[in-house]
């Protein structure tokens, strides 16, 4: 039997999930599917110097959001648990100790002074990144440089210490990436990374390839920015004799600001009034908008966030979950930084809006009515629901395009009003109010239209020099839906009284 794919979703839980860390949870996600694998969720949070306590809920729930079902999680426990980094603490420590044991690892003793002189000193030599590596660590103050003994003494007398990595002067080490090719970096371009702080939690390096390995993760699936890190990882795979059984790497493209320069950030978002992050958060003073409180349906967010790095090889766009999984490969992940283009997530939204039964886009507009407190029929408002779908981008437009299917216009538009107001225009509408006032039988989309023609006929009138007078009495607009059947929808009564208001409102054009 083949070996089971296991991936995992690793964030911290140090603030808002970016809409980026979005697109890696579903990446993870559609491989692990399509390959019959599990999805897991760790949570990454040994630093507690940036843990946020409702950044876990906040990620959960994000993906909740966009339907992203992991199989393994701090909330559903799993055969590897626990899935919270902080929860394992113990373990780490004696990973740490076999390095030690085997030379690979040395304490560190040197005070935050210490340190940063030895970066003056070396930026002072013209050093272009001072770093505590394989050259400096012998210049430090650590078990590689003092006496056995002296070191003995500082641990037992309980002096602050780090452990670093002990990184090999003069090696090479490679990585086959599935999606940038074969990765190399010589080791003297490594620092000796910490990895146990002096609070005795261990650093993301050695507890992310430390779970990992105890979790059998298959394939880490992760963001370009920690491309860098692949090396260093490789190493502690080697180091803990863990190397055969070493995950494979996929490395995501960057997500880059609309113009193609830079990493897309927050203050883009801020910029340009569109939004980076799944869900509306808030912060002391900030409030920062989310891609579901702005209006984006699950589907559509899930739908753009897949074309942001993975490509299906042909122009198809449309792609639902079932769909993702069909397709998705690795191998159609790009290397090249992606533009985050905000009209094309307006793009998708629309068309998943437009697919939606009217009976589900009605529980919208259901909201928006209850909050002016006004009463309509289930089947009305499906039928204005059919009426705007086809140009609503947004759930909450098929209120803001279309609130006078329900409440009659109290202004009209002045330039409409100005250029089409006339005399003869307005002849036909009295003609048409009156016919619609004698009639009996139910206004349908067709009797309106040929009640309307009645009246055009009667004045010698051609339908284009009043249809837009006509839209104005009844909406107060230039345009919108098809008047006939929204007439239709409004019934006779209706339409006649807001024409004759609107005869009232409006001064007759010369
Ligand atoms: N905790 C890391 C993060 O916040 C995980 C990186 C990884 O997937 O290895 O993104």
């Amino acid at each position: 039997m083949s070996q089971e794919i296991r991936v995992r979703f690793a964030p911290s839980p140090t603030g808002a999930l970016h809409i980026g860390g979005v697109r890696t949870a579903l990446y993870n996600y559609l491989f692990a599917r399509k390959n019959g694998g599990k999805m897991i969720l760790r949570i990454e949070d040994t630093d507690q110097s940036r843990y946020v306590p409702w950044a876990e809920k906040y990620i959960k729930e994000s993906l909740d959001w966009v339907g992203i079902e992991v199989d393994e999680s701090p909330e559903k426990g799993g055969p590897y648990g626990p899935y919270r980094q902080s929860e394992r603490k113990d373990l780490y420590a004696q990973y740490a100790k076999k390095l030690l044991d085997e030379g690979n690892a040395y304490y560190a003793f040197d005070t935050p002074e210490e340190l940063d002189a030895m970066r003056e000193r070396l930026k002072a030599a013209r050093v272009a990144s001072p770093q505590y590596n394989s050259v400096t660590r012998m210049e430090m103050k650590n078990s590689l440089t003092l006496p056995e003994d002296e070191v003995k003494a500082k641990l037992e007398a309980g002096e602050p210490y780090v452990i670093r990595l002990k990184v090999p002067r003069k090696e090479e080490i490679r990585l086959n990436d599935m999606v940038r090719g074969w990765v190399m970096v010589h080791s003297s371009a490594i620092d000796d990374k910490v990895l146990m702080k002096s609070d005795g939690m261990p650093t993301y390096h050695l507890a992310n390839v430390v779970d990992d390995h105890l979790m059998k993760i298959t394939h880490v699936i992760r963001g370009e920015e920690w491309l860098p890190s692949a090396p260093l990882h490789v190493l502690l795979y080697r180091f803990l004799g863990w190397e055969s059984t070493m995950p494979q790497f996929a490395h995501l493209p960057l997500i880059l600001k609309p113009d193609g320069n830079g990493k897309l950030s927050k203050r883009d978002a801020d910029q340009h009034g569109f939004p980076v992050f799944p869900l509306s958060w808030e912060d002391k003073a900030e409030q920062v908008s989310g891609f579901k409180e702005s209006g984006y349906l699950p589907e559509a967010t899930l739908n753009f966030l897949s074309l942001l790095g993975w490509s299906p090889g042909n122009n198809e766009e449309m792609f639902d979950k079932e769909a993702l999984i069909e397709n998705f490969t690795i191998e159609r992940i790009g290397k090249a930084g992606t533009k985050f283009d905000i009209d094309k997530a307006k793009w998708f939204n629309q068309q998943y809006l437009k697919r939606k039964s009217n009976a589900e886009l009605a529980v919208n507009l259901s909201e928006q009515l209850a909050k002016v407190g006004i009463e309509v029929e289930q089947s009305v408002k499906e039928a204005v629901c059919n009426e705007l779908k086809e140009r609503a981008v947004f759930l909450n437009d098929l209120w803001e395009m279309g609130s006078f299917f329900f409440v009659a216009p109290l202004n009209y538009d002045e330039k409409v009003a100005k250029n089409k107001w006339k005399a003869e225009a307005v002849k036909v509408l009295e003609g048409f109010s009156n016919k619609l006032d004698s009639e009996t039988e139910i206004l349908t989309a067709d009797k309106a239209k040929a009640l309307f023609e009645e009246s055009l006929n009667q004045e010698g009138v051609k339908m284009g020099k009043v249809m837009q007078s006509l839209r104005l009495a009844i909406t107060g607009l230039g345009s919108g839906p098809d008047l006939m059947n929204l007439m239709e929808i409004l019934g006779s009564s209706e339409v006649s009284q807001r024409i004759k208001r609107a005869i009232e409102e409006l001064k007759v054009q010369a």
